[in-house]
């Protein structure tokens, strides 16, 4: 008795070991072709130079996703295809705002947010008020704020160690801003941007409109300290806001899917994936650029090195996080018509950086599984893998049961350069973006190999 435990043991242990280093082994040979591969960061630098501003509905979007196609064909993925979808759209031709003092005109830096609706042509001039909450807005009332151009000002909260929560901490005026000022009469709305540097740089997004639409608009922050000093000077000062923009009620548009199909399951997806859009004033380097290209270099991994993966594993290039969302929304409906079976879903969009962790959004027994895999990723920089948010487009995979997780990097610079054309490929580093490459191809290679539980 006691020498079959002996044995047991000894099996047990051997295995162990040897299915680690086997394991290990894979993972170092995925970052010496990653470390030594500049294919995904030539694929961002086209993005960025080729196809900035590729927003839903735009001409560079089309651009973007048609040059990852062809480099997926090129790659011999084993299916390459559109996912289209129907979906409104917005367009933003112009944005200027100034301060009008006396006949000058001082120009603010500024950047329409989506979907804002147009002034008339020559622009509309009111007085403006500072105010630095919704509450604010809401206290103030119909009597002070109608009429007027309503200017968020209250600045993030520099203090907080992490910068999504540091965006988090202001991206109320933005989101919610111009929908609560409409209601109490606004013409317009100004928002200070929401970003981590006093610059010179608007940083857009979207904003959450319920019935009345009005103009609004991010100004840098620069310019809205001007702002704010000017109407300490002057409290009846005037600005002057011109928005041209388009609303479309209905257009055509895709995501990007390609798969290498499975050897054993290949009715079973793993995505891997990043969105393709950025908006219209950036260059969407870090968002999401990178997340793309990391996604599609996930599968260039697998291909070269012939990593015989048992499930499918599926790239989606997503439309549309930015505007509507409307590209996450369009694949889980297909999912669901088709009763495709996504196995898991991995999205980065937090940037190209070092590379810091993974977040989950599973059941405790698959996080237990996949937090496992921290020690054999983190000689790669991967010092975490906790649960938390993932992605905005595949977050609505969560209600079919899907499990989730979201690739992490070094957040102190993401939020100086977020929906701005601060947001440029010289912003990227080779290194930190293949280090990224690599970590996401190692977990999916470890989840394939050992699977989760499944109901
Ligand atoms: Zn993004």
């Amino acid at each position: 008795m006691r020498h079959i435990t002996i044995v047991i043991l000894f099996t047990l242990t051997f295995n162990f070991t040897y299915g680690q280093s086997q394991d290990e082994i894979v993972i170092r040979n995925i970052f010496d072709n990653v470390l030594l591969s500049d294919v995904a960061y030539n694929n961002l630098e086209y993005l960025c130079e080729k196809a900035p501003g590729r927003l839903l509905g735009s001409e560079e979007s089309i651009i973007a996703i048609n040059f990852m196609k062809n480099y997926f064909e090129k790659l011999s993925a084993d299916s390459v295809f559109l996912q289209e979808f129907k979906t409104p759209t917005w367009r933003c031709n112009n944005t200027q705002t100034s301060i009008l003092i006396g006949d000058n005109e001082i120009e603010l830096r500024a950047d329409a947010l989506g979907p804002s609706p147009s002034t008339p042509k020559h622009g509309i001039i009111d007085n403006v008020i500072e105010v630095h909450s919704l509450d604010e807005v809401k206290t103030l009332g119909y009597e002070n704020i109608a009429g007027k151009i309503v200017f968020y000002n209250r600045p993030v909260d520099m203090t907080i160690v992490n910068t999504f929560r540091v965006y988090g901490s202001a991206v109320d005026q933005r989101y919610y801003g111009p929908r609560v000022a409409a209601e109490y009469g606004a013409s317009g709305v100004l928002v200070r941007s929401v970003g981590t540097r006093v610059d010179t740089f608007p940083h857009t997004g979207s904003t959450g409109f319920k019935d009345i639409k009005i103009p609004c608009a991010a100004i840098s922050t620069v310019d809205a300290n001007i702002l704010s000093d000017a109407i300490k000077r002057d409290s009846n000062l005037k600005v002057k806001m011109i928005v041209d923009a388009e609303y479309f009620e209905e257009i055509t548009t895709f995501n990007l899917i390609a798969d290498i199909y499975g050897s054993e399951l290949p009715d079973e997806y793993i995505i891997v994936a990043g969105h393709i859009d950025s908006w219209y004033n950036s260059p969407g380097a870090h968002d999401d650029g990178a997340g793309c290209v990391q996604a599609a270099d996930v599968l260039r991994i697998f291909k070269e090195l012939g990593l015989n993966n048992k499930r499918s594993i599926r790239a989606i290039m997503y439309m549309d996080e930015e505007l509507f969302q409307s590209g996450g929304i369009a694949y889980a409906e297909y999912s669901e018509k088709l009763k495709i079976k996504n196995y898991l879903a991995l999205e980065a969009d937090a940037g190209g950086f070092t590379p810091e962790g993974f977040t989950v959004d599973a059941s405790d027994s698959n996080f237990v599984i996949i937090s496992e895999y921290q020690k054999l990723l983190e000689p790669y920089g991967i010092n975490y893998i906790k649960k938390g948010g993932t992605g905005v487009d595949i977050g609505p995979l969560k209600p079919l049961g899907v499990p989730l997780m979201g690739y992490r990097t070094d957040p102190q610079r993401y939020m100086d350069l977020h929906h701005s054309a601060y947001d440029t490929f010289d912003k990227v580093h080779i290194r930190e973006l293949q280090l990224g490459s690599g970590n996401m191809a190692a977990i999916i290679y470890l989840i394939d190999k050992y699977g989760l539980e499944t109901k």
